[in-house]
């Protein structure tokens, strides 16, 4: 039987739900690499570029033009998409400056310049379509060793 294929990636963030995934993977690699091909993650090898693929991880929020085209490519190559942690599902808190002071804003304006980022950062489904969401910061290890036996392990 194929394998399902599956990416994991990666925006604006602490990247913690990475670590947790990594982690995770202690305890559940014999039982999901016989049904799972973790084909797209960055993490754990290296690939050249990606391709279609049953499910896209995707941890973080989006801050840039860049990322959102990405992010783009990434739904029209994933038939399910799910957002990890909170800063996926609700943008926070990465996007605290979403918040910030006229003057705080004035103090990062060469950043943002300096990386293009956006004026606002966004979750991600205000970019695309989430499928699933995984709520937590970091993610709940619960609801993702769920979530993930209930797509891939048949
Ligand atoms: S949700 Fe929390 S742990 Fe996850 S990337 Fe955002 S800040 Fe880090």
């Amino acid at each position: 039987m194929a394998k399902i294929i599956v990416g994991w990636f990666t925006f604006t963030c602490s990247e913690d739900s990475t670590i947790l995934f990594t982690e995770i993977l202690n305890s559940h690699w014999q039982e999901w690499t016989k049904a799972i091909d973790f084909k797209y993650a960055k993490t754990l090898r290296k690939s050249a570029g990606i391709g279609p693929m049953d499910i896209a991880f995707v941890e973080g929020a989006i801050s840039s033009d860049s990322q959102a085209e990405k992010l783009k490519k990434i739904r029209g190559l994933a038939k399910t998409l799910v957002a990890i942690g909170a800063c996926a599902v609700t943008g926070q808190p990465s996007a605290q400056r979403n918040q910030f002071t006229p003057e705080q804003l004035e103090a990062i304006k060469p950043i943002l310049e300096r990386f293009s980022y956006n004026d606002k950062v966004q979750r991600l489904d205000e970019v695309v379509k989430v499928d699933y969401s995984v709520p937590g910061c970091p993610m709940d290890e619960t609801k993702f060793v769920e979530l993930i036996n209930k797509l891939c392990i048949k």
